[in-house]
């Protein structure tokens, strides 16, 4: 190993994996390390990659990747305690090259793409915890690992190692996360049958179905569960803010279980055998609970400083974007030898400049704004669902009747007004 390295980068996710590819990739030295026993171990994701921003560093990566089922549907179930409304979007096009996303088990994926990385000339070390980043002169120098001499130095460290990164935190670079701004999600791994599967989601071979779940079935408190298929197992999960479960006094593990025995679901994973049980942090501030993201000699990508997308379930494709544009800004500072942090501030002009920044300003307030009002997955979830049985209930009655009924069942003239105030003000956070 060089005493020296230009870069090194925390964590082998998809942003710290990405950032190591493209640096290796452009000539620069880099070390990554992961405390896991191998990259993706400790790793837990629902399991849609995005196939543009993976193909940005490996194109037509899906022909030998790890990769289970292209997604072919989308749907989006609003339940109530027993029934739901659902809707959706199905489409043949994505059936074929270059196809839109596709499910993965984050185990296989992520050490299928590290050894992309170190093919591409990256020095991989797994079973190493880096404890802190090494301040000199004003600036990060190296990481100082848990290994004996376990001091290592570079021009530049990226940190990609997740949420609540504690690292940038012990550099001040934000404070620690709140219950309000962090989801905890739990989620298990079915193993089912590949032709059960298919009947059951009414796909064929090697054709992929997501399905989000909103309203009961994280009991009215603000989150999502969802069941995605993969080639011969189902990745089922639900999860909600901390402050949630704490206001509601819910366990991680009975809400998965109440998911699991929702009427509405049982029946797509009945006869499944449990594989795996996981669970994990999502960071779900958006904008507004970002950190400094760059300091002189160290960049923060990924999870690390909060890049995630909560109202479309997006997060990989954010934290490969964000390793991406790391890896170009180390390559630019390398060749005008300087780390400082406002030649590294490109990192975050860049990240501005596409669709990271761009969504993560465009939702910065949807997640203060949702739990600010239960309302919206509380009452009118259930609303919906009243209305939507009472419309399609063939009962004699003509259907303007039951136009004034589903009207009557809004409430009073005030509360339509409220309701028509939170339909408004929804529009107007995600505008
Ligand atoms: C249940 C669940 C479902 C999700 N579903 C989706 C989805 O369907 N689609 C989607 O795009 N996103 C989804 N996400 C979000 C997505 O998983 C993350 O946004 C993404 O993994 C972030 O990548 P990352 O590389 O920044 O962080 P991570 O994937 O968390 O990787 C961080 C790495 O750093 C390592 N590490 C941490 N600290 C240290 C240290 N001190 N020293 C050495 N190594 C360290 C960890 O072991 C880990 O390997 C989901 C998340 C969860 C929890």
């Amino acid at each position: 190993m060089p005493e020296k390295f230009d870069c090194i980068v925390v964590g082998a996710g998809p942003a710290g994996i990405s950032c190591a590819h493209e640096l290796a990739k452009g000539g620069a030295n880099v070390l990554l390390l992961e405390r896991g026993e191998y990259p993706g171990s400790k790793n837990v994701m629902g399991g849609v990659l995005y196939r543009k921003m993976m193909e940005d560093i490996i194109p037509e990566f899906y022909k030998e990747a790890p990769v289970e089922r292209p997604i072919v549907e989308q749907r989006f179930m609003m339940m109530d305690k027993e029934s739901a409304v659902t809707f959706g979007y199905k489409g043949l096009e994505w059936a074929q090259e270059p196809y839109n996303n596709f499910t993965v088990l984050r185990a296989n994926f992520d050490q299928w793409f590290a050894q992309k990385a170190v093919d591409q000339g990256a020095v991989l070390v797994c079973e190493t915890v880096v404890l802190e980043c090494i301040v000199e002169n004003g600036k990060v120098a190296g990481v100082r690992t848990d290994r004996p001499d376990g001091d290592i130095y570079a021009d530049v460290v990226v940190l990609a190692d997740g949420v609540n990164s504690l690292l940038a935190q012990k550099l001040g670079f934000h404070k620690e996360l709140k219950p309000e701004e962090t989801a905890l999600a739990t989620m298990e791994i079915l193993k089912l049958d590949k032709k059960i599967i298919e009947d059951r989601f009414n796909l064929e071979e090697n054709q992929g179905c997501t399905i989000e779940l909103f309203g009961d079935a994280t009991k009215g408190i603000l989150g999502t569960g969802f069941l995605y298929t993969n080639k011969e197992t189902i990745s089922i999960g639900v999860g909600t803010l901390l402050s949630g479960m704490i206001k509601h006094k819910i366990r991680p593990y009975d809400l998965l279980e109440y998911v699991k025995n929702h009427p509405m679901i049982r029946p797509y994973i009945q006869g499944s055998e449990p594989a795996e049980y996981l669970a994990h942090l999502i960071p779900e501030g958006g904008f507004n609970s970002m950190g400094k993201i760059v300091g002189n000699g160290v960049i923060v990508i990924g999870d690390a400083s909060q890049l995630v997308n909560a109202i479309h379930r997006e997060g990989s494709n954010l934290a490969m974007t964000s390793g991406r544009l790391a890896a170009e800004t180390v390559l630019l500072a390398k060749e005008a030898g300087n780390f400082s942090e406002s030649m590294l501030s490109r990192y975050r002009e860049k990240l501005f400049a596409g669709f990271v920044g761009q969504d993560m300003k465009k939702y910065k307030d949807s997640t203060h704004h949702f739990n600010k009002f239960p309302q919206y997955f509380e009452e009118y979830i259930p609303m919906i669902n009243k209305a939507a049985s009472q419309m399609f209930t063939v009962d004699g009655s003509s259907k303007w009747e039951k136009q004034k009924k589903v009207i009557r069942g809004l409430g009073s003239a005030k509360e339509k007004m409220k309701l028509a105030r939170d339909v408004y003000k929804a529009w107007k956070v995600m505008k």
